[in-house]
């Protein structure tokens, strides 16, 4: 059985993106249908904390005033000049309308005006944080987009999968998705939207674009058929990758719910203090590979994890781990996932890990890189040079800080603690123009096809993480409403 339906705009994928384009098409006229794989709105962008936006009424009322010019240039040089440049001007001058919009729709938006966010990254760009337009009861906020859309005349067919695009002559005329029961759903329409945020659960699209296995994904389940449907259709993937974010112990037990101290999908397990205290870490071959003060920034540490495959080794002995339970710790970081501050004890805490897997214990070094999988020889020369800048307080392989540098690896049982570096879905995906058209390999629009947020390639460059607070979901919404207002363009 299939089902056949009609209409302008086809929207495929509900978060951030999707929903800016579904409403700037209805509010303009257009009749529109939204499909979601999921059963309800929202996507990665749900889960997100803020929205990246300039001269907002907010940041003039605090005096933040980072201009157009400046951001765009901060933003080029950030990405090296390798992003799309006429795509980012659109987007930073376009983001606080985009705001507005949302705000209209019914979700309340606070400036968070200081560098201190929920995720403590790009410590000293005074407007990483001012930037970031944080969501407020985002629950409600959500049903309230929902309800001002369907007034606006948009369906919402939800449990709903995008397959497929429908074309003809190299134009896009619809789509093919599946519902619920596994019946096929053929929809035509003059216009697509594909903003089905990237493929950020499928794991072996990750392994080959990020060259590891060994991360840990959160979000929601988004396998990228969207993303690979517009590839089939003629437009070309050009920057996709894993938006990594912090580490987090491997296979904590993760929270829900982001709250102002802590981020939805990380651990809060007290070892997060050994998590996010800058020890010794280790490579999986048991050699020091980094400055561990990078833990003290979200960005800087989830990049130095990943330049290890995305996995390593925390190196502490008994004596660490008592000073931990006794309260003498290092200044315990808040980037990323923030740490659990109630007491503990640290040894009981490691066992725990040591029977979970996520963690390895040796009276000796041997014994450790015995069990851990380490080389022998370059963990001891590892401890070795690490004991001696502890000593002398210089780190002359890293330079990690005097202060930094407390606790010695000397006295056994000696534990090694897996990191697993976090990634928030994937972003970058089909080059496109900056009014959001998927263009084909010659560089021309797609006739019907249009995309925005994580599927759409030219606002990052590399892999990591974005250059200011709440970019990601900014651009998810900005792109998505600029991908709308170019529909109704089209269309006239
Ligand atoms: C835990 C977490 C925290 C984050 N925090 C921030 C932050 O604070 N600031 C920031 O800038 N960015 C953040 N990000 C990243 C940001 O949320 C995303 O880059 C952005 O929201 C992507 O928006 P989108 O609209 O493209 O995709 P999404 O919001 O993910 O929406 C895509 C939708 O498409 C649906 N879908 C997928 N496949 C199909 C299909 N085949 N058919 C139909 N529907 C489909 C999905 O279910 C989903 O609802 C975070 C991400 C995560 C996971």
């Amino acid at each position: 059985m299939s089902k056949n339906l009609d209409t302008d705009v086809v929207v495929a994928g509900t978060g951030g993106a999707g929903l800016a384009a579904a409403d700037a098409a209805a509010s303009n006229g257009l009749k529109v249908i939204a499909i979601e794989k999921l059963p309800q709105i929202g996507g990665n962008t749900k889960i997100s904390s803020g929205f990246f936006a300039i001269d907002t009424k907010e940041q003039r009322a605090e005096g933040l005033k980072l201009t157009t010019e400046e951001a765009i240039r901060q933003l080029n040089e950030y990405n090296h000049y390798l992003n799309n440049g006429p795509l980012t001007r659109r987007i930073v001058e376009h983001a606080k309308e985009t705001l507005e919009e949302v705000e209209s729709l019914g979700m309340e938006i606070k400036l968070n005006p200081t560098a201190n966010t929920t995720q403590f990254a790009h410590r000293d760009n005074p407007y990483a944080g001012g930037s970031y337009h944080m969501y407020q009861n985002k629950d409600q906020g959500y049903q309230n987009i929902q309800k001002s859309l369907e007034a606006k005349g948009v369906e919402f067919l939800f449990n709903t999968t995008m397959t497929d695009l429908i074309t003809e002559n190299g134009e896009v005329k619809g789509l093919v998705a599946q519902d619920e029961n596994n019946e096929t759903v053929m929809i035509n329409a003059k216009a697509v939207v594909v903003t089905t945020g990237g493929f950020g659960a499928n794991k072996e699209k990750i392994k080959e674009v990020m060259h590891t296995d060994r991360m840990r994904s959160l979000g929601v389940p988004s396998m990228g058929e969207g993303l690979f449907s517009m590839e089939k259709a003629g437009g070309v993937v050009i920057d996709p990758h894993a938006l990594i974010h912090a580490a987090q112990l491997a296979k904590s037990k993760v929270t829900q719910k982001t709250s102002s101290k802590h981020l939805a999908g990380f651990s809060d397990n007290p070892l997060t203090r050994v998590l996010l205290t800058p020890l010794m870490w280790v490579d999986p071959n048991g050699r020091r590979f980094t400055n561990e003060d990078t833990v003290y920034d979200t960005v800087l540490w989830a990049n130095a994890g990943y330049n290890v495959g995305g996995m390593y080794y925390i190196l502490v002995d008994t004596k660490t781990l008592n000073a931990f339970t006794d309260g003498k710790e290092m200044e315990v970081s808040k980037a990323g996932p923030g740490a659990n501050t109630t007491p503990g004890n640290f040894v009981e805490l490691v066992n725990q890990s040591i029977a979970e897997e996520t963690a390895f214990k040796g009276n000796t070094l041997e014994e450790l890189a015995q069990n851990a999988g380490f080389n022998l020889a370059e963990l001891k020369a590892s401890v070795d040079r690490y004991n001696q800048a502890v000593d002398s307080k210089d780190d002359t392989e890293f330079a990690k800080s005097a202060k930094s540098l407390m606790f010695k690896v000397e006295e056994g049982p000696f534990y090694a603690i897996k990191a697993q570096v976090a990634f928030l879905g994937t972003v970058g995906g089909v080059r496109v123009d900056d009014h959001l058209h998927v263009l084909d390999k010659d560089f021309k629009p797609i006739k019907g096809l249009y995309t925005g947020g994580a599927n759409a390639g030219g606002y990052y460059e590399g892999q990591s993480y974005p250059a200011y607070e709440g970019l990601a979901s900014g651009f998810s919404w900005t792109s998505g409403h600029l991908a709308g207002l170019s529909i109704v363009e089209d269309l006239k």
